[in-house]
Order: C-alpha cells, then structure tokens, then sequence
C-alpha cells in the first residue's frame, strides 16, 4: 500500500454516555496505527478535547471531527470505503483485494466502525464489508489488525514524534520531554535570554531545521538543540556555557538528547584533552548523533544572527590562533554534506535568499 494513503475513521452509532470510553479507544487506536483522523457522527466535545490534548503532549495532527453525517462522509470521493462487521467477508481473503483496488485508483480508505446497531446503509456503501475473525469482538481490536495488515506492521516503527516521548524500558516508566518551538523560547525567557541571545538562537534554528529537513534527521530536536543551545550564556560567556546550559536544562528534566546537543555544540567539539586543559569537567563533548552535528556546525556558521561563509569561520578561528579547531569544523561540515549528501553552502545561500 502507499505509505501516503490517507486513512479515516467513520464511527457510527456513538452514544456520549455509554460509548465515551471505547469511542477514545477507537480514536487513540486510529491514532497510533497512522491513520489521519476520525469522523463521530454524535457530537462529542469532550473526546474531541481529550485527543486534542494527546495530540500536544505526544505529537502528530490527528484529527477529531464530531456531529458529523454520516452518510456525507461515507459518500466521499477518493476513498475506498471499508466497513468492519463480523458479518462481512474474512479479512485473510479480503485485505489483499483492498490494497489491490487502492492501489489501482489511487484512493485513501475510510474505515467504518459501529458502535451500536449498525444501519443497514453502511454494508451497502461499502466497498468490502470485512470481518476480522467471524465472532463477536471489540471494535477496537478488529480496527487494529485490519489497520495492521493495511499498512504492514508499520505502526511499529512509532513515527509519531512529539514533547512527551515514551523511553522503552525492561522494567520502569520513562518519559522523555521535548519542548516545541514555543515552549523552548517560554524557557529562554523564564531565564532571562538577552535580545541578542534570541537573534542569534533563531537564525541557528533556521539553518540548522533547514539541514536537518534534507536530511532525516529529528527535526523536533534538531529545532529544540538549535533554540535552546546558548540557554548557558544567560549566565556566562566563557568556554563553558555549553557545561552551564547542560546543567541548566538536566534541572529543568528535558530530554537527555537535547542535553547533549547543547553540551556538545562548541566549535566541532571539544575531546576530552582539550576539555582537561581548558578546565571543563573531562569528558568528551565530540558531536555524536546526527543531531548533534547539525546543530553545532549552524551555531559556526551564524556569527550574531547573521550567516557566514565556512572561509570566515576558518578564518576567524584562526585570527585566534585556534587552528586545529577550525580544521575541525571544516571537517565536520565534510561530514554532514557526506553523510546527507547536501551542499551546506547552498542551503545558507538559499537561507539568505528568502
Ligand atoms: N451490535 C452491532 C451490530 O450488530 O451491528 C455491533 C456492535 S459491536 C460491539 C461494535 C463494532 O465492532 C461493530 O460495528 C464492528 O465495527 C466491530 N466488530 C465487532 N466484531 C467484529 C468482527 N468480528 N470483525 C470486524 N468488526 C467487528
């Protein structure tokens, strides 16, 4: 199937006070598996609000439509219409055949679900009317194996990415939290960033989403990182406001990926002899992942909020007598056109254009 396919719910028969719980399940379900958003034909705005707030803590565009007709719905063009009902035809005979005929028109799916009886109009709107095993079960799971067997175990993958991020653990409950664009910058104020500050942090962030668009990289920290990797000058300017800033959002509980964007982001980095002579705590602040790359090498080439060229970073560096570390930075950015296959100087070029 198409990974661009758009899915869709139909939930019929909603009924607030009874169905409020397994209508939520129904959606959250959806949600996870991929799909786009749900249509509820009874007007609902407490599961409306209820998705709307999983949305902002973890992510995605889901969306959630009550009081809708039904009938108007699943007479949209565009979709093939696919009514789950243990009434309905095996989904082992069935799913190929609808992937076969998506394939052939183009269509996304709409996925039609009762809650109560279920009108006799819906089976007859129906392209395939499917049954996932031929007794009685909850709506909830025949929706995720048909949606499962739709889009061949991607849901797996967990490609929805948002503040509150689920850490798999053996044993225990880890949430990370990746602040969006507006709360890194409520954070930058809560600690005083100066003007300058903020210039400068927008225009890495710019830059470095810009990389990071070309190149699979997460986007929502690479954005973060790039807002929130000065957060250390609120308090000081020398060589260890990378340390500062770390320590700075660690009390602050945000994600330990976005720590090390921050703690890492100094010229290409600093190794662990370097940070023994400049008398930071000794370890290692080599840029690692992807992420953590990008940000760094935007942070050298935005001086203030201003783009430069990778020759003046080489060249400021060396006014400094810092040689070595400007052959570091032009190695790093080697490295991420490598890895990226970009031309880094044509995305600042572009940048600079708009
Ligand atoms: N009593 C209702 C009727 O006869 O139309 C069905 C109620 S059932 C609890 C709610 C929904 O679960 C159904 O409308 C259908 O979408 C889904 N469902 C239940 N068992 C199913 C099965 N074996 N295969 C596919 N869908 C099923």
């Amino acid at each position: 199937m198409d990974e661009k396919k758009e899915i869709e719910i139909l939930r019929i028969g909603h009924r607030p006070e009874r169905d409020k719980r397994i209508t939520t399940h129904v959606a959250l379900t959806a949600r996870a598996f991929g799909a786009t958003g749900i249509y509820i034909d009874t007007k609902d705005p407490v599961i409306e609000e209820n998705i709307e707030s999983v949305n902002r803590n973890f992510g995605g565009e889901f969306f959630v439509r009550s009081g809708i007709n039904p009938k108007e719905i699943a007479s949209k063009k565009g979709f093939l219409k696919v009514h789950l009902t243990m009434y309905g035809m095996p989904l082992k005979d069935t799913v190929g055949k609808i992937k076969e005929a998506q394939l052939k028109a183009g269509d996304g799916i709409i996925i039609i679900v009762g809650a109560e009886k279920v009108p006799f109009w819906a089976y007859e709107v129906s392209d395939f009317n499917v049954s996932v095993t031929s007794q009685p079960i909850s709506e909830v799971s025949a929706l995720a194996i048909l949606m499962d067997r739709l889009i061949d175990g991607r849901e797996l993958e967990n490609l929805i990415k948002g503040m509150r991020r689920i850490v798999p653990m053996e044993r225990g409950k880890k949430v990370d939290y990746v602040p969006d664009g507006e709360e890194c910058l409520l954070i930058l104020q809560r600690n005083n960033a100066s003007q300058r500050i903020m210039d400068h942090v927008l225009m890495v962030e710019r830059l470095a989403t810009d990389i990071a668009s070309k190149c699979n990289a997460d986007m929502e920290l690479v954005r973060a990182g790039a807002l929130l990797h000065d957060i250390g000058r609120t308090v000081t300017n020398g060589i260890d406001h990378a340390v500062k800033g770390a320590d700075i959002l660690r009390t602050a509980r945000i994600s330990e990926s976005i720590v090390k964007i921050v703690e890492r982001h100094t010229g290409a980095g600093i190794s662990e002899v370097e940070a023994a002579k400049l008398g930071l705590p000794v370890k290692d602040y080599t840029p690692v992942t992807i992420e953590e790359k990008i940000v760094a090498q935007a942070d050298n080439l935005v001086s203030g909020n201003k783009i430069i060229t990778l020759e003046e970073v080489v060249e400021n560096y060396k006014r400094k007598n810092l040689v070595e570390a400007s052959g570091k930075i032009v190695r790093l950015n080697n490295e991420i056109e490598k890895i990226c296959g970009i031309s880094i100087n044509e995305i600042c070029q572009d940048l600079i254009n708009k």
